[in-house]
């Protein structure tokens, strides 16, 4: 393989649950979810049996035809959207969920684009140049040209830059990648009055956000506004691989035939896995316990030594610590059976699937706080 993971020190087998075992049959509390996507965690009976049942049926038709399980997907986003005129496109990842948006942006007959810095929207060329982390788009300049970078939750920036020429404005609501950054309540909504005052299309990016991650099934609902475009991915599909990008209100432009497309998105095994993870979500109200566990999380974790913020919602968190050991931290947590990641050096991220359960979660608080312990905070 190609060396752009490093070389994985642990190589998994299979999964139950939140618990996966390693080739070497070390078992481990998956708190990382497979960043954000496994909502239901590993081989859930109703995943499986949606999976099994629509490939034994019609695995793969390309995008000549429609298909149920893309309509009955389709129709389940446009109602938690609560908007009749939403419209779907369905793709295979975050990434492309994006590139549609972009791509979507130029109907608008501007082009220019403006985000935020350090956030996360994914690696293709269209993609990264919306994403506003240095490290990762300075090795590929020239990226687009066009695209304006200003500080994440920083109101009068963004209107520094926003004007009649702006096609698209693209936020993530938390932004994850960056290490769980909540924007100060309200700037969804300064966004969307800003957006709406200059023409701009407002596209919120809930690639991590979204699918009840937060406690809603969007990561903007909290501030009660719509954005003009939605991008999905990671949870959509359950665990496999389906993004979408959802158009709003009957003003916004909308791809006419031939104008986009992919051979392999909303594919029929992916829609049925992201539908089962939709109704289970709901008929367990998975969401409503996520804010418990955030409200428990924060409390717990938030007194231990060392940890100076808990920060995000729902089952998307961010443990601030009070130095850079982030990555060592991680490591002994592995070492004890938990799995966690560091999107920066001093942060850890966790985001368990949905179904994670009250005594998972105090293992987790329990073994983190012996980590802390152990580790050197330097
Ligand atoms: C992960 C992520 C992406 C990219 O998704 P891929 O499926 O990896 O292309 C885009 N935006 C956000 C907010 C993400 O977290």
């Amino acid at each position: 393989m190609q060396g752009n993971y490093g070389v994985p020190t642990i190589t998994l087998k299979s999964g139950k649950g939140l618990v996966v075992t390693d080739t070497t049959g070390k078992k481990y509390l998956d708190f990382l979810g497979g960043i954000a996507t496994n909502v239901l965690g590993h081989a859930h009976p109703v995943i499986v049996r949606a999976v099994s049942k629509q490939i034994a049926t019609l695995g793969h038709v390309s995008n000549f035809y429609s298909h149920p399980s893309g309509i009955a997907l389709a129709a389940k986003l446009q109602e938690l959207t609560g908007d009749n005129t939403s419209r779907i496109f369905f793709c295979n990842s975050g990434a492309e969920a994006n590139e549609a948006a972009l791509k979507l942006s130029r109907k608008t007959g501007r082009s220019k684009v403006v985000a935020t810095t350090d956030s996360f929207h994914g690696r293709t060329m269209g993609a990264l140049s919306l994403t506003g982390q240095p490290s990762k788009r300075n090795p590929f300049k020239p990226l687009l040209k066009n695209v304006k970078h200003v500080t994440f939750g920083d109101i009068t920036a963004m209107r520094k830059a926003v004007n009649k020429k702006t096609a698209m404005v693209i936020v993530e609501p938390i932004m994850g990648e960056a290490g769980v950054i909540v924007p100060p309540f309200g700037y969804l909504k300064q966004l969307r009055d800003l957006c709406s005052e200059h023409g701009v299309l407002l596209v919120f990016d809930c690639v991590q956000t979204g699918i009840g991650r937060t406690g809603v099934w969007f990561g903007y609902e909290e501030e009660k506004i719509r954005p003009d475009v939605i991008t999905l991915a990671k949870g959509l599909g359950g665990g496999l691989p389906l993004g979408a990008m959802i158009t709003l209100g009957s003003n916004c432009p909308q791809f006419a035939p031939g104008e986009h497309g992919t051979t392999f998105g909303g594919n029929p095994v992916a829609a049925s896995a992201g539908l089962a993870a939709i109704e289970f979500i709901t008929k367990n109200r998975l969401m409503v316990s996520a804010k418990s566990f955030e409200k428990r999380l924060k409390i717990k974790l938030g007194a231990i030594r060392g940890v100076t913020e808990v920060r995000g919602r729902g089952l998307l968190i961010g443990i601030g610590l009070d130095g850079n050991y982030a990555k060592s931290l991680a490591g002994k947590l592995s070492e004890r059976g938990i799995l966690v990641n560091a999107p920066s050096e001093d942060t850890i991220r966790i985001a368990p699937a949905l179904i994670v359960t009250k005594v998972q979660i105090d293992k987790f608080i329990t073994v983190f706080k012996e980590c802390m312990e152990e580790v050197d905070r330097g």
